[in-house]
């Protein structure tokens, strides 16, 4: 846990996004994003990219291996699939954000909550929104992959098992990001109606830039 110097006053844009939108939004190499759980326990499903070249995006699999942790908190470094730094975590408050459940599309609904619920609306429809509604990005289907899911709380038990638990997050929790390259940010802030770790009721988040 470590708490930001920043005040929001001095940010230079920020942006309340409601549950069921997206964000779609570029931090310039040096600039810091802050994403605030403004009513606690929601999630913010989010993809980061090389502004310059989409190809080179978040990587899961590279952050995780690279920092020999599981979890995403303060001093973490989010890599890409070329292995590139993009951002680091240099604050937060709640203290652990999740990089191995994935994010809600209408396939896990089914499997997960059951066939009636294929039809709800979920993060990947979203991502799928944002691309297509702004084809300036550059960003194409193959290019949404494994993601960050900030403010939620998926612990993996002593024998392998993920567990969607109860969030560790609570209202105006904050995770603070520092740029390395210039980034695309995705987010989709989450609609799930199915998953008791919202207490079934997604919220707004909101971000800041300085
Ligand atoms: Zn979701």
């Amino acid at each position: 846990m470590l708490t930001s110097p920043l005040d929001p006053k001095d940010a230079i844009a920020r942006k309340i996004v409601n549950a069921g939108d997206y964000s779609l939004c570029t931090i310039q190499c040096g600039q810091t994003l802050r994403i605030v759980d403004l009513y606690g326990n929601q999630a913010a499903d989010t993809l980061f990219y090389n502004a310059h070249n989409p190809c080179e995006r978040y990587s899961a699999m590279d952050t995780i291996r690279e920092q020999h942790n599981l979890y995403l908190s303060v001093g973490s470094t989010l890599r890409s699939n070329l292995n590139g730094i993009m951002l680091e975590i240099v604050a937060d408050t709640c203290g652990r954000h999740d990089t191995i459940g994935g994010a809600c599309a209408t396939e896990s609904n089914t499997v997960r909550y059951g066939l009636e619920k294929r039809c709800m609306h979920a993060c990947r429809d979203s991502w799928m929104l944002a691309i297509a509604e702004h084809p300036e990005y550059g960003i194409h289907k193959r290019d949404i992959t494994h993601n960050i899911n900030f403010f939620m709380n998926v612990p993996v038990t002593p024998d392998g098992q993920l567990s969607f638990a109860d969030g560790l997050s609570a209202p105006g929790k904050y995770v603070e990001l520092k740029a390395h390259m210039d980034i695309v940010m995705l987010m989709s802030n989450c609609p799930q109606l199915n998953n008791p770790c919202n207490g079934y009721n997604p919220t707004p988040i909101e971000w800041l830039i300085w």
